[in-house]
């Protein structure tokens, strides 16, 4: 059955949360009050309880599963300073004047987590492919984000071919400050930080309401009840029981990923990792020298996971000719698209406000939005960057029913002109 197929996907572990063995164990014991209480330990959680334990505050972050169990665990790792579906100008007209500011500070937090020790060494840069080829259009975007303080280099045929090692693509653009990591290391690395400074993390600890009161705010869980003068609900496209608006929030859309064991000499081609600029955000990455890690958004029309498996390979046969490819692992996650393809803020008290939207680029954006977050809690000057405030909107369903139609449709169309464009890789120094 699909469905119970792509359930299985779901509820397997990502590569990062099958290998990675520095896992520490975090209390089990539910304080009695806390003056910040963070609902999900995914990096927008975790960002916003350093942030918060920066004020001085005492901080408690409540977990349902394990930390880094959502999303922040099982993605792809690609650490890009824009965000995803959105063009400079798509963005101006959203966030307006503030556009350029919230930019640069996207700049900044993606700079933060390469600056960590679980960046990737030498795998620096970020390409984004054009699959249709249109100079102009190349020219403009990048002149957008440089005029918004983002870094961009146009990259030309010669130059995808010595980053990617494809002549697939004949043109994109470089990220120089993008980059890749391992995110459930980071996840991880950011837990110990919190409880090194003095936080508290409970896992296996569902939020199971949370009731404004005159004095306090309640925060029910199987555990106990915990007190909290401020309450910042993250649990994002994951969101359950106390945080299930957040989820409701977003049209929810399911990403395949999976690794391919493959010939260590292949890598001397030099892949920088790239996400091409089609609808299905098709990606790919080396992770070791013989392993690559690949992945696009699934749809109701793929249904098990031989077929999830071929339509991987079948998407990187198109770049890499004739690659042997070996599957390793397969995994599947969620995430959440909104209409503007922002993130959406709900403050429900001025004590208790809760965020949702990672549209497959989160990984900087969610560590942004943690700490402007708590800067709104705790009336802070800050980031303030220009996400108002809204009620969250149920209206979500028809977006994703948009967004699988016309991923079909652009996978049709790849399919009908592929066979003209499959190109075999010129290894460097041979002239074609
Ligand atoms: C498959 C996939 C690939 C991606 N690839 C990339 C990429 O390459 N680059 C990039 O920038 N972004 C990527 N993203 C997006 C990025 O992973 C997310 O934007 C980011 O991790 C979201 O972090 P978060 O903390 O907001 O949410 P999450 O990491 O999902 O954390 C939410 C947490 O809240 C917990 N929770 C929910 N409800 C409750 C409750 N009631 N009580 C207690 N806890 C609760 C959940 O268990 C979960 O651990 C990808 C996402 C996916 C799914």
């Amino acid at each position: 059955m699909p469905e119970k197929s792509l359930s299985r996907l779901l509820a397997a572990p990502s590569v990062w949360q099958a290998e990675w063995q520095c896992k520490t164990v975090h209390s089990t014991q539910l304080p009695f009050e806390s003056d910040v209480v963070v609902i999900g330990a995914g990096l927008g959680g975790l960002s916003a309880a350093l942030h918060a334990l920066n004020y001085g505050c005492s901080v408690t972050v409540l977990e349902a599963q394990q930390i880094g169990a959502g999303a922040s665990g099982r993605n792809s790792g690609f650490v890009v300073p824009i965000p995803s579906r959105q063009t400079p100008n798509s963005l101006s007209k959203y966030l307006g004047d503030g556009t350029g500011h919230f930019t640069r500070a996207l700049q900044h937090a993606c700079g933060d987590l390469l600056s960590c020790s679980i960046a990737m060494p030498n795998q620096s840069g970020w390409m984004q492919p054009y699959a249709n080829h249109c100079e102009q259009k190349m020219l403009a975007v990048a002149n957008g984000w440089r005029n918004l303080g983002i870094t961009v280099e146009v990259a030309d045929c010669e130059r995808m071919q010595n980053d990617l090692g494809t002549l697939h693509y004949r043109g994109g653009l470089c990220f120089p400050e993008g980059g890749v990591i391992n995110p459930f290391a980071l996840v991880q690395a950011m837990a110990n930080q919190v409880t090194s400074r003095g936080g508290v993390i409970v896992e296996g600890c569902p939020v199971l309401q949370v009731n404004p009161y005159a004095t306090y705010v309640g925060i029910f869980t199987p555990l106990g009840e915990l007190k909290g003068n401020r309450v910042l609900v993250a649990g994002n496209a994951y969101g359950t029981h106390a945080s299930r608006m957040t989820r409701q929030a977003v049209s929810q859309m399911t990403l395949i990923l999976a690794t391919f064991a493959m010939p260590e000499d292949w890598l001397e081609l030099g892949a920088m990792p790239f996400s091409d600029n089609r609808i299905d955000m098709w990606f790919f990455r080396k992770l070791e020298k013989s392993r690559v890690l690949t992945g696009c958004f699934a749809t109701p029309l793929t249904q098990s996971t031989d077929q999830y498996c071929s339509l991987l390979t079948e998407r990187l046969h198109t770049i890499y000719a004739s690659l042997p490819l070996e599957l390793e692992h397969i995994w599947a996650g969620r995430v959440g698209l909104t209409c503007s393809a922002t993130p959406v803020v709900n403050c429900l008290d001025k004590r208790i406000i809760s965020w949702s939207g990672c549209n497959g680029r989160g990984l900087a954006l969610s560590t942004l939005m943690g700490r402007t977050l708590v800067d709104r809690l705790l009336g802070q000057d800050g980031h303030r960057l220009a996400f108002p405030s809204s009620r969250y909107r149920h209206k979500y369903d028809a977006l994703g029913w948009l967004a699988h139609t016309l991923i079909a449709m652009d996978r049709y169309k790849q399919r009908h002109f592929a066979s003209a464009r499959v190109t075999r890789p010129t290894p460097p120094g041979v002239s074609r």
